[in-house]
């Protein structure tokens, strides 16, 4: 495809970009064009660079100059493979490839958690030095005996946030708090961890042109290995997240959720220290997840405006500086209230599809608030597991970890202490 389009800009042609014209093309090559990959699997590296050109197109169309065509030529494309194409066995799927080679045969670390009939398609891809079979299956909605199910009349606020990925205000004055700190921890320690990679390594980085050796190979991989795992940490943590959402309102009936959707201030002009913690936060994926999640339990999403939301009293309406820490204190009347669970109160109140903002019903704040924790398997969230990427406190002069007493009349269970100043006499200077 690359070759082909370099072919054209030199004659001055157009480039070949959308994926019917992209498809004709490989069906008049012939076969042999992809090599062993059949032409679903052909189709599919078609398809993913046609949506690669446009939307590359629509971003430098947009003003953003940095965004780049697709030039480079990739090792491992995800390919996709649609129901009926393949065949799953078990722990073994049949991909099929060109004709005259041989099936390949994938076989998988677990069983595929889905019956085989509602598998739709299965994507084989590559993320951070692994490789992983990408399912897509065909769920049902989930189903409650009468009276239990969510009740499309019981509307919560959910509130995206950084520190609290979301924060949920229900009726009844039940509120929810899932605290992202683990996240964020993670966040930092790999931002730190890979500064530190980076500076230690940038002696030995080869120049643009000279080839690298084959210590900075294996840099190079064992970066994109720590990388990947830094991703599947983040991304198990948000889902864990947006499940505890998802089973609370379950338990509360809520049958709507009004999300807040804040993607209003990724626009905003700021520093580049602003620019990589709102990249981070990731709030698309958290819209995603989230909306997925109550899709299946039977809970509509519904997206509102927050705009003023989080800077609102909600006792007298009135205008609030953006506080700096969690609480909400209005200097106008006498409210206080924790910040991001009276934005969702408000956000409850709005009307989705950009209605007034002016709260239309009374805020209905949380009196009852359940708290919980995303990333409990981060390292560094419990005592137990901690950090290894996190300087040793014990390096620095500390004791270490308290320990028990030691028995009556038995030997002490603590280290020997470290003493080195031995040729010294006590009170010697
Ligand atoms: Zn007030």
């Amino acid at each position: 495809m690359l070759e082909v389009n370099a072919w054209r800009r030199r004659r001055r042609d157009v480039p070949l970009t959308g994926y019917q014209e992209l498809c004709r093309e490989l069906a008049v090559s012939g076969p042999g064009t992809f090599a062993e990959l059949d032409s679903v699997g052909a189709r599919s590296v078609l398809r993913r660079f046609s949506d690669a050109w446009f939307a590359a197109a629509k971003r430098r169309k947009d003003g953003d100059l940095s965004a780049g065509f697709p030039r480079r030529r990739r090792g491992l494309v995800p390919v996709r493979w649609y129901h009926g194409t393949f065949t799953l066995q078990g722990r073994r799927v049949r991909i099929p490839t060109a004709k005259g080679t041989p099936p390949l045969w994938v076989r998988l670390a677990r069983r595929v958690p889905y019956p085989v009939e509602q598998v739709r398609s299965v994507t084989l891809l590559c993320e951070g030095g692994r490789l992983f079979l990408d399912v897509t299956a065909e769920v049902p909605v989930a189903v409650y005996p009468p009276g239990e199910g969510p009740d499309p009349a019981r509307v919560a606020g959910v509130d995206l946030g950084i520190i609290h990925p979301y924060a949920v205000a229900g009726p009844d004055g039940a509120g929810l708090l899932v605290s992202g700190r683990a996240i964020r921890a993670e966040h930092r320690m790999h931002l730190a961890d890979t500064k530190a990679r980076r500076r230690a390594v940038a002696r030995r980085a080869p120049k643009p042109g000279q080839r690298g050796s084959r210590r900075w190979r294996t840099y190079r991989r064992r970066s994109r290995l720590v990388e990947g795992r830094h991703r599947r940490r983040v991304r198990q943590a948000q889902h864990e997240a947006a499940r505890q959402v998802v089973s609370w309102a379950t338990r509360q009936r809520v049958g709507v959720l009004h999300v807040g959707d804040p993607r209003g201030v990724l626009d905003l002009p700021a520093g580049r220290r602003h620019n990589l913690r709102l990249r981070q936060w990731q709030i698309g994926r958290l819209l995603q997840v989230l909306t997925d999640k109550a899709t299946l339990a039977g809970i509509t999403v519904r997206l509102v405006d927050e705009r003023g939301t989080s800077s609102t009293c909600p006792a007298c309406t009135r205008r609030v500086s953006k506080p700096r820490g969690r609480t909400l204190s209005c200097p106008h009347c006498a409210f206080s209230g924790h910040r991001d669970l009276v934005a969702a109160a408000s956000i409850a109140t709005r009307t989705p599809g950009g209605g007034p903002t002016t709260p239309t019903a009374a805020v209905v704040l949380p009196e009852v608030v359940t708290h919980r924790r995303a990333g409990r398997h981060l390292p560094g969230a419990g005592q137990s597991r901690r950090d290894p990427r996190r300087p040793q406190l014990a390096a620095r002069g500390s004791v270490g970890p308290r320990r028990p007493a030691p028995p009556p009349g038995g030997e002490s269970l603590a280290h020997t202490a470290r003493i080195h100043n031995t040729h010294r006499k006590p009170g010697e200077r």
